[in-house]
């Protein structure tokens, strides 16, 4: 039997308006999901690598509805360049999204979870650890 086509994924991703449609491209994409549930914060790789507790809340109790109630096919987290929020180059925020991709697989065992940096210019770049 073939599996059905996922219909849901998630992203953490930053409010930025800049990245939405690449982000959700790419996870569309990459999950061959039909639709991105996206929870955001502005920067939300900042908060979270550092485990800010309410934060940390907040992302986990809507990432929860995503997957619980749509089944998500899997989490992305997204840092991005120029991000107004955690204002750091690159290789700074590189660390910040694995880490806190470390956390989410540790709060959601049972879903694959990518970081992600996203380029102003559309380009997605998928970090590995
Ligand atoms: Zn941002």
């Amino acid at each position: 039997m073939t599996k059905a086509p996922n219909q849901f994924c998630t992203a953490i991703t930053c409010m930025d308006g800049r990245i939405q449609d690449s982000v959700a491209d790419f996870l569309r994409g990459y999950y061959k999901a039909q639709w991105v549930d996206t929870v955001t914060e502005a920067g939300p790789v900042g908060a979270l690598s550092e485990g800010n507790p309410q934060t940390t809340r907040s992302v986990c109790d809507r990432v929860s509805i995503s997957v619980e109630k749509h089944d998500s096919a899997g989490i992305g987290v997204i840092a991005h360049e120029g991000c107004a929020a955690v204002p750091l180059p690159r290789e700074e925020q590189i660390p910040m999204a694995l880490n806190t991709a470390e956390r989410m697989r540790k709060k959601f065992p049972s879903m694959e979870v990518i970081a992600l940096y996203a380029k102003l210019n559309g380009e997605i770049e998928l970090l590995k650890a």
